[in-house]
């Protein structure tokens, strides 16, 4: 079992003499066996988050309730969580097995050869059954962060709490190592907690991610609900990459104005609307932006910057007016700064925002 209700959740620190809303009236659940990735901005109230979970730090305010359990005032050790970070927190002067064994010599009356056999087991499941009698001194990056994941795991906690393991890692490991967590996280149906600013982290391995801004939760879903059906302009800008484009409008009647196209909406969408705002942020994901003749209804000139050319894809830089924009288009166009194109941006992949408030409404 492993499941968590996050209630009212608010920490405020002293931060000389006023106060600091690090977490907002939080409220989230999270189910036995899945995991959630808290994501957001530097600064967003993740870790602190994470460490109120694991009791590192005690709320202002709110519950915390691990299977139907309060534990809001439970000391860390009492929880039956284990914590992996980012700097990995091994004790250097210990072997690989003595950091993996010490927390169970301490807290269970297991005997040492069940508890060598159960480091041996985990080493072998986590790849680093050679390095088990070297010190973190003597490991690479990547064999460290393995033996603080297999530290959490030889524990059997009921809920894995990770702050940002990867992010010390280069990319290539970095990515190789989700794979591992996530197959890991699979085999052991583990409830997992992870934080991570990375937003192309947080799509690929969370079952959902609850997207955090300035202390206050934004969304919580699946990573396609959040990328599809964005409920305002941040998680629309956060989540994607490269970025969702942005661009001011105003509404009238049916058509949508921008200081350098139109562009007319179906009635039904128009009339789908239904707010008495006039003032929209228009935004479209580069993906969605589409190249077409000139004659194509709503087809809008744009001037070609830079073409970067990934292989399968290329990111073009447009500008529309003396504003850039991104599209990202299939294949290599070989495109020379100053080609006018003619872009269209499909009316089903169009997100329209509220100006003042940010509120998705389309
Ligand atoms: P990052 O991705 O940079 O680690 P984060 O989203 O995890 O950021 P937190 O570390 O939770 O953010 O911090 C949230 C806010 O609370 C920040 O403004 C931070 O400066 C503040 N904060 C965190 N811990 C303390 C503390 N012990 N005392 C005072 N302020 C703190």
């Amino acid at each position: 079992m492993g499941r968590i209700e996050v209630s009212n959740l608010r920490k405020v620190f002293d931060a000389g003499g006023n106060d600091l809303v690090a977490v907002d009236d939080l409220d989230f659940t999270i189910e036995d066996g899945e995991f959630l990735v808290l994501v957001g901005p530097s600064g967003c109230g993740k870790s602190t988050t994470l460490r109120c979970i694991s009791g590192l730090e005690t709320p202002t305010s709110g519950e915390i309730v691990l299977d139907g359990e309060n534990v809001t005032r439970a000391k860390p050790k009492d929880r039956n969580m284990a914590m992996v970070f980012q700097n990995y927190a091994l004790y250097p002067h210990m072997t690989a097995r003595e950091n993996m064994s010490f927390g169970l010599k301490m807290t269970t009356d297991l005997s040492n050869e069940e508890i060598d056999e159960r480091v041996e087991n985990v080493a072998e499941m986590t790849g680093i059954e050679r390095n088990l009698d070297q010190k973190p001194g003597e490991l690479s990056g990547g064999q460290q962060q393995r033996v603080a994941l297999g530290r959490a795991i030889v524990r059997d906690p009921e809920v894995f709490l990770m702050d940002e393991p990867l992010s010390n890692l280069d990319a290539k490991l970095r990515s190789e190592m989700r794979t591992e967590l996530q197959n890991l996280q699979n085999d052991f149906g583990v409830t997992t907690i992870y934080v991570t600013h990375d937003q192309t982290e947080a799509m690929t391995m969370g079952d959902r991610i609850a997207i955090l801004d300035d202390g206050e939760l934004q969304q919580i879903g699946t990573p396609l609900e959040c990328y599809h059906t964005p409920v305002n302009k941040f998680v629309a800008g956060f989540i994607g990459s490269p970025s969702m484009n942005f661009l001011d409008v105003t509404l009238n009647d049916e058509t949508l104005v921008h200081e350098e196209f139109t562009y007319g909406l179906s009635v039904e969408t128009a009339k789908s609307l239904e707010t008495d705002e006039t003032e929209y942020v228009l935004g479209i994901r580069p993906e969605d932006i589409e190249v077409v003749s000139a004659d194509t209804p709503n087809a809008i000139e744009a001037t070609v910057n830079v073409v970067e050319p990934l292989g399968d894809v290329a990111h073009v830089n447009i500008n529309l007016g003396n504003q850039s924009y991104t599209a990202s288009i299939n294949g290599t166009p070989r495109w020379e700064s100053g080609r006018k194109i003619q872009v269209k941006f499909p009316e089903e992949s169009l997100h329209l925002f509220v100006a003042d408030s940010g509120e998705a409404v389309k």
